[in-house]
């Protein structure tokens, strides 16, 4: 049975803390590394709900994609919503460990892990990673379809293979576009827009897509945009970074339990849809 400190370091083999971002906050948050490990929670949120879920499947082990603090603080008191987590898996002997942008960057990484959950053939990173000679890491990735499907079809399809959000998925573009090379990012992609245009992409699948960016890129080219609740494309990765982590386990005969979260955490939680006599009218033409 490996020790906290074993399995810190598998992960930090796989997901290198050195390369997240410079204003990110990734690895251990709470645990103890002489602690023994069985059971292992993935998820993508560090919240109570996911906290609790962790004691309840018995782990001692949570690693999530997003940082519970992202900025310093001077209190965990369990009055503070991420001090009431931290007491929470601290009484319950559950160690914290969070990769974030050094999983965004990786080989495979998040936006690996999204093109798979899509079924999309990945080319290569948008954004390589100047620093690999292999050229696999970075951010985003580009990808290509099997064969040529309409926008509208790529939609449904991308909907029906992520977890279901209230938000769902929207898209911006001709649904009669075809689509047959994209760039997927997974998370808020919307900065990478002179990456994707550069790519020469169909249509851009990534989450938190903003008016202003989005309404812009529009302008600019014919891309076509796919957008689907920040959660749902990041959750692939927990799924991904669990088999990562039972491969591990198998070549080190640890006899690792890893579990992935099923709990929708993204925070949008209905969608009212639009009525069809609402104004204005939706299709842009006149009235
Ligand atoms: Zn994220």
């Amino acid at each position: 049975m490996p020790a906290l400190s074993d399995v810190i370091r598998a992960l930090d083999a796989l997901w290198p803390p050195e390369r997240a971002e410079q204003w990110d906050a990734v690895g251990t948050v709470c645990g103890d590394p002489d602690a023994d490990v069985t059971t292992v929670l993935f998820a993508v949120d560090p919240v109570r709900q996911i906290a609790d879920e962790a004691v309840a499947l018995g782990a001692q082990l949570l690693v999530t994609h997003h940082p519970l603090y992202l900025r310093g603080t001077t209190t965990v008191a369990a009055g503070t919503f991420k001090g009431r987590v931290v007491h929470t898996l601290i009484k319950n002997d559950v160690a914290l460990h969070v990769a974030h942008t050094n999983a965004d960057r990786a080989d495979p990484g998040v936006s690996d892990a999204l093109a798979g959950a899509l079924g999309l053939r990945v080319v290569g990173p948008l954004v390589p990673d100047p620093d690999d000679p292999a050229g696999r890491r970075g951010l985003g990735r580009i990808c290509e379809l099997d064969r040529p499907v309409r926008l509208e079809e790529f939609a449904r399809s991308a909907a029906a293979a992520l977890p279901a959000t209230a938000q769902g998925v929207r898209t911006a573009g001709d649904p009669a576009r075809t689509v047959r090379t994209v760039a997927v990012c997974g998370g808020s992609g919307d900065s990478l827009f002179a990456e994707v245009r550069a790519a020469g992409v169909d249509a851009y699948v990534t989450a938190d897509l903003r008016h202003h960016p989005a309404s812009e890129a529009r302008e600019q080219s014919p891309l076509a945009l796919v957008d689907a609740a920040h959660f749902a494309t990041e959750w692939p990765w927990c799924e991904q970074a669990a088999a990562q982590l039972d491969a591990i386990s198998d070549r080190n005969g640890w006899g690792l339990r890893t579990h992935v979260s099923r709990t929708v955490t993204d925070p949008w939680t209905a969608h009212a849809a639009p009525s069809a006599t609402a104004t204005p009218n939706t299709t842009g033409a006149p009235n």
